[in-house]
C-alpha cells in the first residue's frame, strides 16, 4: 500500500518496507483514532526509555498534535519537554501465517511522530487538552468529576505536532516463495480483534450512579446493560 502525498521529512521517509508507506495525513489520523496505546520514546540522560502512554489527538495548525499526559513526576515525560521525542502507536490487525516461519508476519496499522515535544501550559488549553486524552479512551469527561486545581497542577502534559509523521500498513496475505505453494504447509491470516467486555462496577460504588452511556457504549449496548460479574482475583 503506498499513496500520492510525500514524506514530510527524510527521516520519516519509510525505507524498508516503502510499499507499506502511507503519507496521507488523514489516514495516520485515522489509525491514530483508532489505537489506544502510544509507545512514547526518548533519549535520556541515562540512556533511551520507551514507555506506554495513553494518548489523544487534536486538529489544529499543520495536521494537529498528539497529547500526552502524566504526572509531573514522571521522569520520561520531564525528560521530553523540549526535546525530540517519538511516539508510535501500533493496531496489529492479524497474525500472517506463511509456509516458512521466515515469512510469517503482522497484518498492521502503526503511525511514527517525530518532533519536539512542547509542555501545555496555558490553563485552559491545558484542561482541555485533558480532555481530548481522556475521552479518546472514553469520553467520559463531561459525566465525571472535573479534575480539581491539584489534579491540574499534578499533571504535565505535552504535545507534538503531526507535521513529521509516517504510517506503515500491512494487509493481506502471506507472501510465500513460488518454490513453497505447492509444498505441504498451511497458510493464512487470523485476524486480531480487540473488543471491550461487559463493564462491572467498583467494589466501593455507593448508591446507584447511572452508568455513563460513554461506558456502555464502549460494550456496544445500551444503557439498560446487565452488569458484568466483577472477577475473583
Ligand atoms: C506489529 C509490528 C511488528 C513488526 N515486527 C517487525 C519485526 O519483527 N522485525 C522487523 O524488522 N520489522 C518489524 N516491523 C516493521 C518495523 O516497524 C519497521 O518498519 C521495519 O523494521 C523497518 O525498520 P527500518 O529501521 O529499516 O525502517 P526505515 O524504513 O529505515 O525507517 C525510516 C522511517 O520510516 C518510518 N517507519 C519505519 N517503520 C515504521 C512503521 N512500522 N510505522 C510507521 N512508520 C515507520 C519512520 O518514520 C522511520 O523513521 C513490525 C511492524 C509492526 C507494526
Amino acid at each position: 500500500m503506498s499513496d500520492q502525498h510525500d514524506p514530510a521529512s527524510p527521516r520519516v521517509t519509510v525505507k524498508r518496507g516503502a510499499n507499506r508507506a502511507v503519507y496521507d495525513p488523514a489516514e495516520a489520523r485515522s489509525i491514530l483514532e483508532a489505537g489506544n496505546i502510544a509507545h512514547v520514546g526518548v533519549a535520556t540522560d541515562d540512556g533511551p526509555i520507551v514507555l506506554p502512554m495513553a494518548y489523544g489527538v487534536r486538529t489544529g495548525p499543520g495536521g494537529g498534535e498528539v497529547l500526552i499526559h502524566g504526572s509531573v513526576a514522571n521522569a520520561m515525560l520531564r525528560a521530553g519537554r523540549d526535546l525530540d521525542v517519538c511516539v508510535t502507536v501500533t493496531i496489529v490487525d492479524g497474525l500472517v501465517v506463511a509456509r516458512t516461519p521466515f515469512h510469517n508476519s503482522m497484518n498492521y496499522r502503526s503511525v511514527v511522530v517525530r518532533g519536539t515535544a512542547t509542555a501545555v501550559t496555558e490553563p485552559a488549553d491545558k484542561m482541555a487538552a485533558l480532555q481530548v486524552i481522556n475521552d479518546h479512551i472514553a469520553p467520559i469527561w463531561d459525566t465525571a468529576r472535573p479534575p480539581s486545581e491539584i489534579d491540574l497542577k499534578q499533571t504535565l502534559v505535552l504535545a507534538l505536532p503531526l507535521d513529521e509523521a509516517s504510517a506503515k500498513v500491512r494487509a493481506g496475505d502471506p507472501i510465500d516463495e513460488d518454490a513453497d505453494l505447492d509444498g505441504p504447509h498451511w497458510a493464512g491470516v487470523v485476524p486480531l480483534t480487540t473488543t471491550w467486555g461487559t463493564p462491572y462496577a467498583a467494589a466501593d460504588l455507593r448508591g446507584a450512579p447511572p452508568i455513563p452511556a460513554a461506558v456502555t457504549a464502549l460494550a456496544g449496548t445500551d444503557a439498560h446493560i446487565t452488569l458484568g460479574v466483577r472477577p475473583q482475583v
